[in-house]
């Protein structure tokens, strides 16, 4: 143990050091969910939202590392300037939820759907949890980016363009903001991409208003009513809170739900002395914890992203002594172009300048 806290001490001297030498030419962004040691080094931590904001808005850096998963830093690389270079410490850390939708089997699935209900009555909506040739699709298609931080706000403008919404690929945040804004569950429809018309009857698709990719975060669903039903038990004066990749069970039960930065605005205006149970990765909530010593910080139930978790000291490093060269993030001109119509359309929404 002791040796590792020796390595890890010097790891961090020699990209403290680095990273004095580049000074502002260098800017080190972090979600959330890393852990403690790369979001002490970093920056700016913040959502996926918070830090594609972040990435269109820096002229100065010349450099971009960006500590997250592999989508996150491809939306960063699409926002930045052509002077940026945009660098993920590990290329492998990717995303389960964005590996269950690809662009051809999207398409695929957009063909079916709108031969019943004509192109003009759709718009897709992807989720930021996606990669870029989806971002592109829906910015050739008229549509939208949205992360959890402004689901409802996408949705709405959705609806002011067109009458139906295809979201993809997370059906539980599609769900639950449906549910925020009133849709009964009939106007609401699961697509499986391995099904006819999505395992869908024409009748339905035309009644729904809402039409959601069978698409899941692994992190997040593993979150059940038992273990709110549990934590209630134990802590009765306690409030939970959760993230809207949760299932619409585990919402209903919770006091609150909304995204990552909802969460940690939600746990620092807490009153003192007050019990929050969170229903998100470990990594942010042991670090609420750490940050929130005057109040008690729980764990709904423990559950590690392994992706995000592959940035590690050792790779950082790696990557800051390879500067401008190592995993830069690279995306062919014309997915660029139309995924960067779609997230600019997110960058645009009503309420985005505030989050
Ligand atoms: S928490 Fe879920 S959605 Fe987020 S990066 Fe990990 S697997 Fe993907």
């Amino acid at each position: 143990m002791e040796d590792r806290l020796d390595d890890n001490k010097e790891i961090i001297e020699q990209i403290l050091s680095i990273k004095e030498a580049l000074g502002e030419k260098l800017i080190i962004l972090t979600h959330h969910y890393q852990r403690k040691e790369i979001i002490d080094i970093g920056d700016y931590r913040g959502d996926s939202f918070g830090l594609s904001r972040k990435a269109a808005a820096d002229k100065a850096a010349r450099f971009i590392i960006f500590c997250g998963v592999h989508f996150m830093a491809e939306s960063a690389e699409i926002l930045s300037q052509p002077h940026q270079t945009v660098q993920i410490p590990a290329v492998e850390a990717g995303c389960w939820m964005a590996d269950m939708a690809d662009r051809n089997t999207v398409e695929k699935a957009w063909e079916e759907l709108t031969s019943i209900t004509g192109e003009e009555s759709v718009i897709p909506i992807v989720y930021m949890n996606s990669d870029a040739a989806l971002k592109a699709f829906c910015g050739g298609h008229g549509g939208t980016v949205c992360t959890s931080s402004n689901a409802e706000a996408a949705f709405r403008w959705g609806f002011s363009q067109r009458e139906k919404i295809f979201f993809f690929p997370d059906q539980h945040l599609g769900r639950n903001t449906g549910n925020q804004m009133g849709f009964p569950p009939d106007k609401i429809i699961v697509w499986n991409p391995s099904e006819p018309l999505g395992g869908n009857t024409p009748e339905s698709i035309k009644k729904a208003k809402i039409i959601l990719w069978d698409g899941y975060c692994l992190v997040h669903t593993r979150f059940g009513e038992e273990h709110i039903m549990k934590v209630r038990k134990k802590f009765p004066e306690a409030k939970i809170v959760v993230h809207p990749e949760c299932t619409e069970e585990v919402v209903a039960l919770a006091d609150a739900c909304g995204s990552t930065s909802f969460i940690v605005k939600y746990v620092e205006n807490a009153p003192s002395g007050s019990t929050i149970i969170v229903g998100t990765e470990i990594n942010l909530v042991n670090r609420m914890a750490l940050e929130n010593p005057e109040k008690d910080i729980l764990e709904l139930h423990y559950s590690l992203c392994p992706n995000m978790f592959r940035i590690n000291l050792k790779n950082l490093l790696r990557a800051m002594e390879h500067i401008g060269e190592t995993n830069v993030v690279t995306i062919p001109d014309g997915i660029k172009r139309n995924a960067r119509k779609a997230l600019d359309r997110m960058l645009a929404l009503p309420g985005s300048d505030q989050n």
